[in-house]
């Protein structure tokens, strides 16, 4: 809880961004804070409660969890990118955004059949990205052992469109 309330100091809130009516939380003051960002990297480690071969982050901000997460894990990192980032061969799973749809790649000649995977993002929202990760990596063979989010947006609930897998979130909004 005082991690909690200690993310949420650090966190900015920007109205109408990217778009108008988008209320976007901001990360960066906590990545730039030494001690926050050090707490942050031992508690999403902590929070695995079984081992994990690979540490996958979403494009852009869950790369800069993901990495240190995962060596504190002892795990490798797989980023997941948007289209089009990856030289292939990629593996794609597509999904609908509120306008027209996107999609998420991984190479999957970098996951072993059966690797134990945890998902890392800053912030759960709808949880279409997520659900769309989870897709794609289980499709690639992977056992996603859980997901980890820094935020959780809980009147998107996203958290339904990943029943069945363990969601932490630092801070619930
Ligand atoms: P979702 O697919 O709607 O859950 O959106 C999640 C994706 O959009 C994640 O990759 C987030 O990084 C990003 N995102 C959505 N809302 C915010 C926000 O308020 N702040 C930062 N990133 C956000």
């Amino acid at each position: 809880a005082a991690l909690a309330r200690r993310v949420d100091a650090l966190m900015r809130t920007v109205p109408d961004f990217p778009e108008p009516g988008i209320q976007f939380r901001d990360i960066m003051p906590l990545l730039a804070d030494a001690d926050a960002f050090a707490a942050v990297v031992d508690a999403f480690a902590a929070a695995v409660p079984e081992p994990v071969d690979l540490v996958a982050g979403m494009e852009a901000r869950g790369f800069l969890l993901a990495a240190p997460v995962a060596t504190a894990l002892g795990a490798g990192v797989v980023p997941v990118r948007k289209a089009g980032k990856l030289p292939g061969p990629v593996a794609s799973q597509s999904y609908a955004l509120e306008y027209g749809t996107a999609a998420v790649e991984v190479q999957p000649f970098t996951i072993p059949d059966g690797a134990r995977v945890l998902v890392i993002d800053d912030v759960l929202a709808t949880g279409g990205t997520a659900a769309a990760t989870v897709r794609l990596l289980e499709e690639c063979g992977a056992d996603v052992v859980g997901l980890s989010f820094l935020v959780e947006l809980e009147a998107l609930a996203g958290r339904a469109q990943l029943e069945g897998h363990r969601v932490d979130a630092l801070l619930a909004l």
